[in-house]
Parts: structure tokens; C-alpha cells; sequence
């Protein structure tokens, strides 16, 4: 009888160790991870840039309704993410989710260029089930190339985090361009494409991974019995397509989804702590609270596809240090083209503060994060000293806070992934890169909610009074913001005890 052993013989080339005692800064299998990901971020980020135009101009929805039904989308994958990590831990490993993840998207992607009108919410969900699987396991796969303690890990993930960032920059320029040219059903081929290649990066790292990311059954249960396990998730994940179509099609369930996944997600933490001693569960707090930040942090950052963008297109002027630009592609694309411009080169400045023991420890660079987030956000809000009479104002500034931005996501992101696989125990991986992401989730949904606040109730509401409202908005974000930082600089010191030698 093969054995899941048996079936593993190929991988055994390399051992976890030899992997992990990689010499220079990154392991190689980091290379097939950043490919992977950065072509599963190109077919995401390319159908997430022209998702509502694609729903006013094709499906003729009203563009409120399309906005809130690319809000329930965005919710829903990231809330997918939990449920494929808590399926990664218990029974498929990573691998095995990634490729399945893989498979859903595609799928998706091509159910959508067939029949873009008629089968629109079974694609979109066949993505939102995939993107599940994939996006939080790749993560996790991140983190297992480090030992416990490795100070490479942050720089790591900061790699990963500009991979993750060409291909959302590349697919929302690629796919836009090719959508609005040829037909959007070509945008969605191109989706289906970029995938096809993550995919098989990915099944090229397969012989560099050894035992990594494979089942955690396989040493309790004989392959057969993994097998049927297997296949019922799979089974159980394609079942939920159709209530997942439902829940997506009417945006009203998804306050409803909102209330009930994620204190069902904190619960189920919590009653998992158990299983372990003190220290861990000091840690998994510490997990946690980062996470409960985070979803704060999103909330502001993510007023880019919102507020911000309406803010692009209605008072920022076309001049960018001297050259016509437009302010929309300005707003989609200078924070993804910042992160890949500094990811390495903050990355490396954590590696060489470390050398000189000054790295700041993760609750401080959390903190920081956030001083950059309002140092980002009262820049937004000096826009309005550069307006003029009619209420536009400057691209340069208004580009200048996408800056600030950018290195605020840096201090947070990439580390808050990190520190997921540093602050869990590894049977708790998966789900806990779930969480990270179910707080992501939280953040787009709340992102939502303050920039419908800031927006005019009056239609005819001038530029000026526009550009009022939005500023002023965007000044009390940046006095909140400066407030989370402060908190968080306050409270390091009692976290750090929760995260014992977590650094
Ligand atoms: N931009 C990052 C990504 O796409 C972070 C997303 C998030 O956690 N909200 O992976």
C-alpha cells in the first residue's frame, strides 16, 4: 500500500533544515513564491481594477449598487481567507490549498471571459472561494522557509511584499488597457493567463519545497485516508459556491457576514488556545491585538479605491511636476510603484539596524507605521492650501501623500504577515494568516463606511465645498491615526512581555 511518504519520496532532495540554513539574504525558494504570487496578485489586482467599471458599463448597474457590490466582493475574499487557512492547518497543508486555490481562480477567470454577463456572480465566485486557498498559503509558505528567530524573516516578507506589488501593478495597468481596447472578456482571459503562469511557477517549486507545506495528516493517516479527507474539501469548498453567489449577488447579507465571521473567527481562537500552554496563548494575544490594529490601519489606507478616487477625479488637477497625468492612474498606481521602488530598500534598513542592534522592535514599527499613515493623511489634507478658486487642487501634493503613505504600509504589511508565522504555533499558521486577512476584510468594509461619511449628501454640491468635506475628513483620519500610533508606542512594552522573545 503507497503511503503519503511514499508519495513524498521525490521532495526529500531537501530537508526542512537545508532550506531554512540558506547562506546570503533571501532562500531561494523565495524567488518561486515571489512569481507565484506576483501573477496570482496580476489576475486579482487586474480584475479588481476594472470590476466596477465592468459592472456599470456591462452589467448596467447603478454606480452605487456597483460599489457596493465590489465592497461584499472585496470582503468576501478576504474573508475566504480565513476559511482556506483554517482548511490549510487542519487538513491539506499549504501546497495542496495553493494549487487548489489556483485551479478556482482560474476557473473563475474563465467562467468570466466566456460569459462575463450571464455567469457573473458564479465566476466572481469560484475567484472569491480560490483566492482563499491562495492568498493566506502562499504567505504561510513565506514564513516556513525561516527557522524560528531567523532576522532575514521581515526582509523576507519585504521581498515578497514588492512581488506582490508588481503584479497589482502590472495587472491593473495590463488588464485595464486590454479590457477597454478589445472587450472585457479579454481582461478576464488575460486574469485567467496570469494565473495559468503563478501556477505553474509554483508547481516548479515544488521539487525546491522538500516536506514544506504538505499535509499535516501525512505522518498520523495512510495516503488513502488523506486522499478522501482531501477530496471532501475540495467537494465541501465547491458546495459553498452557490451560497456564496447568493450572499454576494444581495450586498445586504454581507453586514450580516460581517457581524457573524468575525467574532465566530475570535471565538474559534480562542477556544483553539487552549490547547496550548501560557507563553503561546500570551502570543496568539499578542496575534490578536496586532490584527485588531491592522484592521484599523486598512480602514484609512483603503480610502484609496473610495474616497480618495472620487477626490482624484473631481479635484485634483491633470499636472504632474509639469506633465499632463492623470489623477486617477496616479491614485492606482503610485503606492503600488512606491512599494516596489522601497520594499527592498526598507527591508535592508531592518537587516542593517538590526546589526547595529537598533531595529525597532514590530510594536514600535507598527506604531511607526501608523505616524506614517497621518503624516500621509495631513498631507491629503494640505491639498487644500494649494486649491484654487474653483477647488482643484495639486496632483504633486495629492501624489506627495501617496509617498508618506506607501512607507507606512511598509512598517505594517509585510510585517504583520511576518509576524502571524513568528506569534502562532505552526499547527495555528494557516488560520492565523487568515485572520490577518480576515482583518483586512474588516478594514475594507469599515473604509467603506468613513468615506461614505465624508462624501456630500448634496448633489450639487460645489468642488469647493467637495474639496472641504473631503480634506476635513481626511485631517481627522490623520489626528486618529497619529492617536493609534501614540497608543501603540505606549502600549509596546506591555506587548512585547505578550510576545516574550518575539522580537
Ligand atoms: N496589498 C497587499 C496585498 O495585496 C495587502 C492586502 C491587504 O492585506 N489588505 O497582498
Amino acid at each position: 500500500m503507497t503511503t503519503q511518504q511514499d508519495l513524498d519520496s521525490n521532495v526529500n532532495e531537501y530537508t526542512i533544515e537545508s532550506i531554512q540554513n540558506f547562506h546570503g539574504k533571501y532562500p531561494k525558494q523565495l524567488w518561486y513564491l515571489f512569481f507565484s504570487e506576483m501573477w496570482e496578485r496580476f489576475c486579482f489586482y487586474g480584475m479588481r481594477g476594472f470590476l466596477t467599471v465592468f459592472m456599470v458599463e456591462r452589467l448596467l448597474f447603478e454606480e452605487a449598487s456597483a460599489n457596493l457590490k465590489y465592497g461584499a466582493i472585496q470582503a468576501f475574499i478576504y474573508t475566504m481567507a480565513f476559511i482556506g487557512g483554517l482548511f490549510a492547518d487542519k487538513i491539506l497543508g499549504f501546497r495542496k490549498s495553493i494549487f487548489w486555490g489556483g485551479l478556482l481562480m482560474i476557473t473563475g477567470s474563465l467562467i468570466l471571459f466566456i460569459a462575463p454577463e450571464k455567469l457573473f456572480f458564479i465566476g466572481i465566485s469560484f475567484s472569491i472561494v480560490g483566492t482563499g486557498f491562495f492568498k493566506p498559503n502562499i504567505s504561510t509558505m513565506v514564513g516556513a522557509l525561516y527557522k524560528e528567530g531567523d532576522v532575514r524573516r521581515d526582509a523576507g516578507f519585504s521581498l515578497f511584499y514588492s512581488g506582490i506589488n508588481m503584479g497589482a501593478l502590472l495587472g491593473g495597468v495590463i488588464c485595464f488597457r486590454i479590457g477597454d481596447q478589445f472587450g472585457w472578456n479579454y481582461a478576464f482571459l488575460s486574469s485567467a493567463i496570469a494565473m495559468m503562469i503563478g501556477l505553474s511557477i509554483f508547481y516548479f517549486a515544488k521539487k525546491h519545497l522538500g516536506p514544506l507545506g504538505l499535509s499535516p495528516l501525512r505522518e498520523r493517516f495512510k495516503s488513502e485516508k488523506i486522499k478522501m479527507k482531501d477530496l471532501m474539501v475540495y467537494a465541501g469548498s465547491l458546495l459553498i459556491i452557490p451560497f456564496i453567489l447568493l450572499l454576494v449577488s444581495n450586498t445586504d447579507y454581507t453586514d450580516m457576514l460581517m457581524y457573524i465571521v468575525g467574532p465566530a473567527a475570535f471565538v474559534y481562537v480562542i477556544y483553539e488556545m487552549k490547547e496550548y500552554a501560557l507563553a503561546e496563548r500570551k502570543k496568539l494575544f499578542a496575534a490578536l491585538l496586532f490584527c485588531i490594529f491592522s484592521i484599523l490601519f486598512w480602514a484609512f489606507f483603503e480610502q484609496s479605491g473610495g474616497s480618495l478616487s472620487l477626490f482624484a477625479r473631481y479635484n485634483i488637477k491633470h499636472e504632474l511636476l509639469g506633465v499632463n497625468a492623470n489623477p486617477n492612474e496616479i491614485n492606482n498606481s503610485a503606492n503600488t510603484l512606491f512599494v516596489i521602488i522601497f520594499a527592498w530598500i526598507v527591508g535592508l534598513i531592518w537587516v542593517q539596524l538590526n546589526k547595529r542592534k537598533l531595529e525597532p522592535n514590530t510594536v514600535i514599527k507598527f506604531g511607526i507605521g501608523f505616524l506614517f499613515l497621518a503624516g500621509a493623511f495631513f498631507v491629503f489634507y494640505s491639498t487644500k492650501f494649494f486649491a484654487d478658486a474653483d477647488g482643484m487642487t495639486s496632483l504633486n501634493v495629492f501624489t506627495l501623500a501617496y509617498f508618506v503613505i506607501t512607507f507606512g504600509e511598509l512598517c505594517l504589511s509585510p510585517i504583520g504577515l511576518s509576524l502571524m508565522t513568528k506569534l502562532s504555533p505552526k499547527p495555528m499558521w494557516g488560520v492565523m494568516m487568515g485572520i490577518w486577512f480576515l482583518a483586512s476584510a474588516y478594514g475594507q468594509y469599515v473604509a467603506g463606511i468613513l468615506g461614505a461619511g465624508m462624501a456630500s449628501p448634496n448633489k450639487e454640491a460645489s468642488l469647493m465645498e467637495k474639496l472641504n468635506l473631503y480634506t476635513s475628513g481626511y485631517q481627522q483620519l490623520g489626528w486618529y491615526a497619529l492617536i493609534c500610533g501614540a497608543v501603540l508606542i505606549i502600549i509596546s512594552p506591555l506587548v512585547k512581555k505578550l510576545m516574550q522573545e518575539v522580537k
